[in-house]
């Protein structure tokens, strides 16, 4: 046994690659592209290490050329769910004892993967399977993964430190346990790095997973999966069931070894999650820890005193980056009337400029939404806006599914600030903008604060610095990651800890020492030398 205190160093975040025309890099991930899309792959479960298929199967395909198909994957029926409950309750025994800088070990190895081996792969699966550009695609799937896994190592190190005092006739020590139990982990579609992280997280804590990837991400999700086994994760710390979250969440909540659920998606799915564990409650061995990001609505806020140019390109980017489907996209915009011209004919000037189309067409701003699903919804919403009197669509408005499923960078303005748009999260490329009198500035800002009933995100931009504070702290509770002049997107780890509150989620901070505490459960152990030997106390004796 080595006994050694260790601590790894702060890492710096991973460097975002370039992808200029002829680069290495740009070179091997135009191979990658053409070989994934050459070679459709199967897509098993994985459950203790080994790979299951079922009698149920299920195709991945592209959203921007949905006749594409991808990959075949299979689904899980209740008894898979149930071997892989089993496999990562097996798994706890060996995994929480092991030295938890050997854990750390794993990760940084699955960084040091992803960084070298896998970048083309990681970037080629999402870009084809999410419909990601290069760039979006690299900030996630290999920088943001890379980043969750080093700095999750160095975080530990921190939490470790904590101890209690202890004094000359005593020794307190705090022991960090994993959860008794498996945790639940539920990814979104959205980000590659957090479906890594949803499972990574509470596995650096020594705990183990059962993982219900969503379906429209699994190419990428499968190859993370491989990597985090190549790193050298033992078999069944984490177990990677695809499949119907509806079936899977059944039987994962029906365990009585449920220690936690760790979510990232829609503020419906985490409400049902929850409503359902409260529901079985007296059934679980501990109270399961919920930790779900959800929606959000999130906002930009334009002082009279900003610059109109610096507002148009932050709320493009902000909005219609990966066709606003970050949860962090900014969705609804407050512009003072003394702006709007000059802001307006920005937006417009870039809508027209900004090219849509297929991810491996490296000129494409925007790509496609996800699904059908996603595709009508959007279209939904811009069709209500255009039967609407009170907004206008002044760039955008169009969709064409027949070939993928890309939807227009839509700018909707509203004179109704209450608007559906205004208040619901769409998920996808559509700003809804509510044009203020100048002089009505503070009711605008409460306006902003009580509209929607999430507290994601939000940016204000103004020149005047007072101003920007002052509405800094007139928001405190909108946001939970709040910008002065810059779009409300991009967090990065280390640097800008992501989650919000209100209807957003329980604000863990998803890349920081917050989450991770969430998935220990303390042991506190004295130890005395003298032990007493008289059952009296002192002043019982005078
Ligand atoms: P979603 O809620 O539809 O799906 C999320 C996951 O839950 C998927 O894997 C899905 O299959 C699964 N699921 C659905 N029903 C289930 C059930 N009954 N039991 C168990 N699992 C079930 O969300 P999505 O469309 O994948 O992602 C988009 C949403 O995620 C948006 O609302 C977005 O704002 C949110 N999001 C939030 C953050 C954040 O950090 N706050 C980050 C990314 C995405």
């Amino acid at each position: 046994m080595n006994n050694a205190i260790y601590n790894f160093p702060l890492p710096a975040n991973e460097p975002v690659l370039e992808y200029k025309k002829n680069s290495p890099e740009r070179n091997q991930l135009d191979d990658e592209l053409k070989r994934q899309l050459r070679n459709p792959i199967e897509i098993p479960l994985i459950i203790g290490g080994k790979e299951v298929r079922t009698a149920q199967t299920g195709q991945v395909r592209m959203p921007h050329n949905h006749s594409h198909v991808l990959a075949t994957y299979y689904k899980a029926t209740e008894k898979e769910v149930q071997m892989a409950i089993d496999a990562a309750l097996e798994a706890h025994r060996i995994w929480s004892d092991l030295s938890w800088t050997v854990r750390a070990s794993i990760l940084l190895k699955a960084a040091e993967l992803i960084s070298g081996k896998y970048r083309a792969v990681m970037n080629a699966a999402t870009m084809l399977g999410q419909s990601k550009n290069i760039y979006q695609s690299e900030i996630d799937s290999v920088c943001e993964t890379i980043d969750f896994l080093k700095f999750n190592a160095y975080f530990v190190s921190r939490i470790y430190e904590m101890q209690p005092r202890s004094a000359f006739n005593q020794l307190n020590k705090m022991e960090f346990r994993p959860l008794e139990g498996f945790v639940f982990t539920v990814s979104p579609f959205n980000f590659t790095s957090i479906a890594s992280n949803l499972n990574m997280a509470p596995v650096m804590m020594g705990n183990t997973t059962v993982w219900k990837p969503a379906t429209t991400s699994l190419l990428s999700n499968y190859y993370l999966m491989k990597i985090f086994q190549e790193a050298g994760l033992p078999d069944g710390v984490i177990n990677f069931v695809p499949g119907s979250g509806a079936l899977i969440g059944k039987v994962a909540l029906a365990s009585p070894d449920l220690a936690g659920i760790h979510f990232t998606g829609s503020n419906t799915t985490f409400n049902y999650l929850w409503k359902e564990v409260a529901d079985q409650l007296p059934h679980y061995k501990s109270y399961p820890r919920l930790i779900g990001e959800t929606g959000g609505k999130n906002f930009i806020f334009v002082h009279p005193t900003a610059v109109p140019k610096e507002v148009a390109v932050n709320a493009f980017r902000g909005a219609f980056e990966y066709q606003g489907q970050k949860c962090s996209a900014a969705s609804r915009m407050y512009v003072p009337v003394s702006l709007w011209t000059e802001v307006k004919s920005e937006l417009i000037r870039i809508s027209s400029d900004a090219t849509m189309g297929d991810v491996t067409n490296p000129g494409n701003f925007i790509n496609a939404v996800i699904d059908e699903g996603s595709f009508d919804n959007c279209m939904d919403y811009i069709n209500y806006a255009k039967a609407s009197d009170d907004s206008e669509i002044i760039a955008g408005g169009n969709g064409n599914k027949s070939v993928g499923y890309f939807v227009e960078p839509t700018i909707i303005v509203t004179s109704n600030p209450k608007a559906r748009s205004m208040e619901e999260e769409i998920f996808g490329p559509v700003l809804t903008i509510f044009i203020y009198e100048d002089n009505r500035l503070q009711e605008t800002i409460e306006l902003c604060n009580t509209t929607s009933p999430y507290g994601l995100t939000g940016a204000v931009f103004a020149r005047d610095r007072v101003a920007a504070s002052d509405m800094c702290e007139q928001l405190r509770y909108a946001a939970g990651n709040f910008y002065i002049n810059d779009k409300p997107t991009g967090a990065i780890v280390g640097l800008q800890p992501f989650g919000g509150s209100r209807a957003s989620g329980t604000n863990d901070k998803a890349g920081g020492e917050f989450n991770l505490i969430r998935w220990i459960s303390p042991r506190t152990i004295k130890e005395t030398f003298q032990p007493a030997t008289e059952y009296r106390y002192g002043y019982m004796m005078e």
